[in-house]
């Protein structure tokens, strides 16, 4: 499957009846693109950021930071880059800022962290602020439950960016985006009609929805995306989307699962992001979806 996949690696994303599908990559480590060819995809989807937050050495300064978002940018030109601010708890313990909790998967994870941390999260806010002169950057936000705290980061990033003003320091303010990885997002979506763009995040989207944590074995079977109830969701949202003029992708496992793939399609998902390892096989997927 993999040889035959391989020659769809170099061409565009198109399903069997030629409507075009964006394929973006997910990555961690800043230098995983490094082995991507740029023109084998439509971008980044999404960069998780936890990675640099868990070094031994202690949180990553904005310095640490700026040049960790340039690369890939640069490495990106004009495609754009979708950074996600640090989702630090839940799956990612992160020592010495998240905390001890009996359910971290329903805790001070994600965006409710940062913000509970603003002196963290605002360095985070002036890297990216500042790498965002380095090419197309999109930034979104995790673990988003209500609209309040899309509005607060929001706020955030104005502050930041008129202290950059202030002191002259290039910068650029990016569209900012939210995951919607909450039920509460995806089952009223209307209540976020202010971002620039949704990103479904189906790992955590499905855990919440199941009842079924994504990191229990024993409870594999119900973490499943191709769940009625989660298909429907998944497909209420690209429909508010579409109707509204924002964009929706998804950048969960799911969106790289050639078994999950023509489901995603059907939803109405044109638009997904992958691990690198899965460009090709997503592709060939895509290919045999009669949407
Ligand atoms: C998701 O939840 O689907 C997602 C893409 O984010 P993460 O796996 O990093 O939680
Ligand atoms: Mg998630």
């Amino acid at each position: 499957r993999q040889d035959k996949a391989r020659a769809y690696l170099a061409g565009p994303a198109l399903t069997k009846l030629g409507t075009p599908v964006r394929v973006q990559i997910n990555i961690a480590d800043p230098s995983d693109v490094d082995a991507v060819d740029v023109a084998n995809c439509d971008g980044v989807g999404l960069m998780r950021t936890e990675f640099l937050f868990g070094h031994a050495s202690g949180l990553p300064d904005e310095e640490t930071q700026y040049r960790a978002y340039a690369h890939v940018l640069e490495w990106a030109g004009e495609k754009p880059v979708t950074i996600r601010t640090v989702d630090a708890g839940g799956d990612k313990p992160v020592p010495g800022f998240t905390v001890e909790e009996s359910n971290p998967f329903l805790g001070l994870r994600g965006i409710r962290l940062s913000l509970a941390h603003p002196e963290i999260f605002r360095v985070q806010i002036r890297a990216l602020l500042r790498a965002g002169v380095h090419g197309n950057l999109k930034v979104m936000f995790p673990m988003i439950a209500v609209p309040e705290e899309y509005e607060r980061a929001c706020v955030l990033f104005a502050e930041e960016r008129a202290k950059l003003e202030a002191v002259g320091l290039p910068h650029k303010l990016p569209p900012l985006g939210i995951m919607v990885e909450v039920p509460s997002v995806a089952i009223a979506p209307e209540a976020f009609a202010d971002v620039a763009f949704f990103s479904i995040g189906s790992n955590d989207l499905t855990q919440y929805v199941m009842a079924a944590a994504r990191d229990n074995g024993a409870v594999a079977a119900l973490n499943a995306v191709r769940n009625p109830a989660v298909l429907r969701l998944i497909s209420q949202v690209a429909a508010y989307g579409a109707a509204n003029g924002i964009l929706v992708s998804l950048c969960g496992d799911a969106g790289g699962d050639p078994a999950t793939i023509p489901a995603l399609l059907e939803a109405g998902l044109r638009d997904l992001s992958v691990v690198p390892a899965q460009l090709a096989m997503a592709k060939a997927a895509i290919a045999e979806v009669s949407v």
